[in-house]
């Protein structure tokens, strides 16, 4: 026999990088579960996995989680999380004067998307030649064979985001020559050359939350900004 249904609370929000309206429902025992082993893990990769799998199953709407940017990931993440557990985290922040860790509440509504300066996906690197670039998808970074934190990592989500490749008389299309090529290609680039692509990376959006709070040991008022998903759930 099917049993009643006791939960059927539905929630909306706008996908940040599309602005398309998204139907969803606060996230169950079960999914909570997922999302407790992958933390438990510690493993990024897996973490990444787990937000995906609860983010399909909590979503209406027909979308292909691979394909979501690295910030509509954090920006649905903290609407599941708001909507399921309660709108409140606790933040341990450093005070900026004498460095004792503070206790703060941090309600999940305060947090934003952080447009920086929106920069062209055209990247030239001499007169003639340069790149196309796309913002790297949650799959860029979960099927990340290197450790993400290390040049290596960084080198190969470069890598994964770039589209075409250009010069005078042709356009290369990156899937065609396949990862390695592209990587050799990024690693023949000057450190001049490099910081244009650097900088398209630090454009990309992220989630932020500015916060006020008077440091409980030396009275400093502190103003800080905390970005970054990893930043509000430790
Ligand atoms: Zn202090």
């Amino acid at each position: 026999m099917a049993l009643p249904q006791v939960n059927s609370s539905k929630y909306s929000t706008k996908l940040p990088s599309t602005n398309e309206v998204i139907e969803f429902r606060p996230y169950l025992v079960k999914e909570e579960k997922i999302l407790m082993i992958a933390i438990e893990s510690k493993d990024q990769k897996q973490m990444v996995r787990a937000m995906q799998d609860v983010i399909k199953a909590c979503v209406y709407n027909d979308i292909d989680v691979k394909k979501l940017t690295t910030f509509d990931l954090e920006w649905m993440f903290i609407q599941l999380r708001a909507k399921s557990v309660g709108e409140r985290v606790d933040l341990k922040l450093k005070c900026t004067a004498c460095e004792s860790v503070n206790n703060i509440g941090v309600n999940l509504e305060e947090i934003y998307i952080e447009n920086p300066k929106e920069m062209s996906n055209v990247i030239n690197f001499s007169d003639t030649i340069g790149i196309t670039v796309k913002h790297p998808s949650i799959d860029d970074i979960a099927d990340l064979e290197k450790d993400a934190e290390s040049m290596d990592g960084i080198l190969e989500i470069m890598a994964k985001s770039v589209e075409t490749i250009f010069d005078e008389e042709n356009v290369y299309n990156a899937k065609d020559e396949g990862l390695a090529e592209v990587t050799k290609f990024l690693e023949n680039l000057n450190s001049g050359q490099f910081k244009k692509l650097t900088d398209y990376y630090s454009s990309i959006p992220t989630v932020k939350a500015k916060l006020d709070f008077k440091c409980r040991s030396c009275g400093e008022e502190n103003e800080l900004e905390v970005k970054g998903l990893q930043n509000f759930f430790t």
